[in-house]
């Protein structure tokens, strides 16, 4: 029996038929290639429109109803599989977009922030969170929403955050991007030490995939955790600047990226990374093939979400820097992760009056050995009235954004410029409301040219120290018995506990 009587174009063997058939067949494979179901669709077209015809004359032709109608049944039952899988079935990219944007609007949990109408387009309204552990509330922070509303508030708004965790991983850097459409951006991942305990709070925000990797630069303090995050989570891309060195660190990291048959993207300034279509992500640097410092290859990041911005730097210097204003980026962004853990090679005063932030992050170590922060760059931040959040005296810091508020769940740094340094234990943990107002307060001229140094560690009980799973003493940051393990805990928490001091490393008391 001859198969190509049963299909349309080659049933009655005439040269002409066969020849469009041939190149209709053809295009329908071309619309497998797009989409499955569009493919099966146009393979099923013809069978339908020639058993149907056979249905209507099948006594013409000699065939009993039910063998005429079986083609007709099939085929349509094939056209139906292919018409449910269509791309247009599912919202396309454009589509949710839209979508994503009318659900803002109507937004409710939007609607209750204090948005003021009258600001202008520069002043963004930008507001604090109240801190959870504040007992009495003193801040005029709106009423909580009744029940049933702020359930659908959860439902609406969970799609529609971007969630930036600066993770307390002592003196280094790690940062996790969750952006409103559920992708995952791991911006480095702390010393090597730190790798498990990034994976661990990765965990508890449920990440099951690293949809973009970003190794700023090579030193240990960034890249350190990368081979143990790569080794654990599925990995969708990995940015890292082209800058190479010859440490075990850089190497582990590589092997691991090698193991897993993944590969780097080099990142430089003027490019873009494609994670979520809600969230512009930048790379504003490096700009430059080559430095004298690793640091200055460090790729700068700046998400942009609704009006919210962000600019996360590395370990970028004053070298780079420079070249980011005279690329002409458009710098400005409402949070700055400050350049190389607050050191003064950083946030140099052009730069800083470019990005004008309302909320700086320093992501530093309590009490690390290189001073950072630098107190000049702390007065420089503090004089142009930003908010200084700190992971070594908040730990981990969260900041949500639904594209028109920022919302910070920590206190603002209580570091006053003009406050003297805080030389011994007798700091005290200041009374809940007047710490969380703390507003800096610009430097008045007198001090300008002599930068009154703030206090390194300016509320003892505030800042976090290390216990590792086994031992009954808590460290510094840095001291050689967390090489195995390293838990941070606030020292209040750890002297609660009972942990006391290492004598080796001498931590804050
Ligand atoms: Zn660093
Ligand atoms: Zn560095």
């Amino acid at each position: 029996m001859n198969i190509l009587r049963y299909i349309p174009g080659f049933r009655s063997n005439v040269r002409w038929k066969k020849i469009i058939a041939v190149l209709y067949y053809l295009i329908a494979l071309l619309m497998f290639t797009s989409s499955w179901g569009m493919g099966l669709l146009f393979l099923a077209a013809p069978f339908i429109f020639f058993s149907f015809v056979d249905v209507i004359r099948h006594k013409k032709k000699g065939l009993t109803l039910t063998k005429a109608l079986l083609p007709l049944v099939l085929s349509l039952a094939v056209a139906t599989v292919g018409l449910a899988n269509m791309p247009d079935a599912a919202p396309t990219d454009t589509a949710s977009i839209q979508t994503q944007a009318n659900k803002q609007e109507v937004n409710p949990a939007q609607k209750t922030e204090p948005v003021s109408e009258t600001e202008s387009e520069k002043v963004q309204p930008v507001s604090e969170e109240k801190p959870e552990d504040q007992p009495g509330t003193v801040t005029p922070v709106p009423e909580e929403k009744p029940q049933a509303a702020t359930e659908t508030m959860v439902e609406t708004s969970s799609n529609s955050v971007l969630k930036l965790h600066f993770i307390d991983v002592g003196q280094a850097d790690s940062i996790l991007v969750q952006t409103p459409k559920g992708k995952t951006m791991l911006v480095d991942a702390g010393n090597n030490a730190d790798g498990n305990a990034v994976l661990s709070y990765l965990k508890t925000q449920d990440v099951k995939k690293i949809d973009v990797l970003v190794g700023t630069h090579p030193h240990e303090d960034h890249i350190g955790g990368m081979d143990t995050v790569i080794n654990a989570f599925p990995i969708g891309k990995i940015y890292m600047p082209r800058a190479t060195t010859t440490t075990k660190t850089y190497e582990d990291v590589l092997n691991a990226i090698a193991s897993k048959g993944l590969k780097i993207t080099a990142a430089k300034g003027g490019m873009s990374i494609d994670i979520d279509p809600t969230v512009k992500t930048d790379i504003l640097a490096p700009n430059s093939s080559s430095y004298d410092d690793l640091n200055n290859y460090s790729a700068v990041i700046k998400l942009t979400y609704g009006k919210t911005s962000f600019l996360l730097d590395g370990d970028a210097e004053d070298v780079s820097e420079q070249e980011m204003l005279a690329k002409g980026y458009n710098l400005k962004a409402d949070v700055l992760k400050v350049g190389h853990h607050g050191s003064n090679s950083s946030t140099t005063p052009a730069f800083l009056k470019a990005v004008s932030p309302k909320y700086a992050v320093i992501s530093v170590g309590a009490g690390n050995s290189y001073g950072h922060p630098a107190p000049e760059t702390l007065a420089g931040l503090a004089s142009t009235g930003v908010q200084i959040y700190r992971t070594d005296e908040a730990g981990t810091i969260v900041i949500t954004s639904d594209g028109n508020t920022i919302k910070i769940d920590k206190k603002a740094s209580p570091v006053k410029p003009q406050a003297p340094p805080v030389s011994s234990g007798t700091a005290s943990k200041s009374s809940s409301g007047s710490e969380n107002k703390t507003v800096v307060v610009p430097v008045p001229a007198p001090s300008k040219e002599k930068v009154t140094p703030a206090p390194l560690q300016p509320s003892k009980n505030d800042v976090t120290v290390y216990i590792t799973d086994s031992g009954e003493k808590y460290h510094k940051d840095g001291c050689r018995y967390l090489k195995k393990s390293k838990i941070p805990i606030k020292l209040s928490e750890a002297k609660a506990k009972g942990y006391t001091p290492c004598k080796v490393c001498g931590p804050p008391q």
